[in-house]
């Protein structure tokens, strides 16, 4: 008898590599599944798509937020990802699940904030679809368009600097005191519950083209950083010292603060590689537009990726989120 795996057993990015074989050799079909968006070409254009779902008790809990803010968020979350290609996104469709018990204010707010988030960033609800089922569920795909050419996972080398933007662990910690596992008022979870995508530096990288990779930090930096690594063929190592903290972690335990950055998740923040010749250029592009970003470490040679500057205890995490393995 054959063992049937389980997605438990294999994980999300075990079965996404399994699905490696399904890319099909199209001309117009610049880049598949693999990345944070695919890239596609229609007539002369290039289009960013992606999707991603919300699901209720995994990814949120009607008692975290008003439903705007909720549609808010379900926005934020997906833009990240055109963000992390260097795009702006223009159009999106939302495929809602929802228990037929469902209050209609909740589904309305919910939509009518996602709308508005939407257009803010210049993008469109053009359609989508509302089936029964069990539990709440959001499912959002984005059209999006590249301000030159697309940013990808893949292009990072040895010697590059690792440069993340913004602040981290301020998502992460939110996230803990919506659980209850630490104390905090409402205030101090809008980190988690309004997050926002990067657009602007996804363009200012694409105007400038001084990043060799760029990824959204969703699942975790150091996970998300390993896709990097994997898809570049490259190591890295990370300065503990240089991270850039967010202002609440600061009265925490530097152990803590460390496993809140590094695999808290849900920053939303930009990390992206940039040769050595090309730093300066990222860091004056950087300032000119008033925007964050810190050279937190170099790619590698070396595969696996490395914490300098913090004890070894420290350096044991299982870092980042994957929706099966636990
Ligand atoms: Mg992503």
């Amino acid at each position: 008898v054959t063992h049937a795996p389980r997605l438990s057993e294999i994980g999300e990015f075990g079965f996404l590599e399994r699905l490696r074989s399904l890319r099909i050799p199209r001309r117009d079909v610049e880049l598949g599944i693999g990345d944070d968006c695919a890239v596609v070409r229609a007539g002369r254009r290039r289009l960013l798509l992606t999707t991603d779902a919300l699901v209720e008790n995994v990814h949120f809990r009607w008692a975290w937020d008003t439903p705007a803010g909720l549609g808010e968020r379900s926005f934020a979350v997906n833009a990240s990802d055109i963000a992390a290609m260097g795009g702006t996104p223009r159009f999106a469709l939302l495929s809602i699940v929802a228990p037929r018990s469902a209050r209609v204010d909740r589904l309305e707010g919910m939509i009518r904030g996602f709308a508005a988030a939407a257009r803010k960033s210049g993008c469109a609800l053009v359609g989508g679809n509302l089936s029964a089922g069990p539990q709440w569920m959001i499912s959002v795909t984005l059209v999006g368009e590249p301000f030159g050419i697309p940013l990808r996972r893949s292009g990072a080398r040895a010697g590059d600097h690792l440069y993340v933007s913004g602040l981290l662990g301020a998502a992460g910690l939110s996230r803990e005191i919506l659980l209850g596992r630490r104390r905090g008022s409402p205030r101090q979870t809008l980190a988690f519950r309004r997050p926002r995508a990067r657009l602007d530096v996804g363009e200012m990288l694409a105007r400038t083209r001084v990043a060799s990779a760029v990824i959204d930090l969703s699942d975790g930096l150091l996970s998300d950083l390993g896709h990097v690594c994997r898809a570049s063929r490259v190591g890295a190592r990370i300065d503990a010292e240089r991270l850039p903290f967010a202002p609440p972690l600061s009265r925490l335990a530097k152990e803590e603060r460390l496993a809140l950055a590094l695999g808290g998740g849900e920053d939303y923040e930009l990390l992206f590689t940039v040769p050595p010749v090309r730093a300066r250029r990222l860091e004056e592009a950087a300032r000119r537009r008033s925007l964050v970003v810190t050279d937190i470490g170099r790619m590698t040679r070396e595969r696996g990726i490395r914490l300098a500057g913090a004890r070894p205890r420290s350096t044991g995490f299982v870092g980042g989120f994957d929706h099966f393995r636990r």
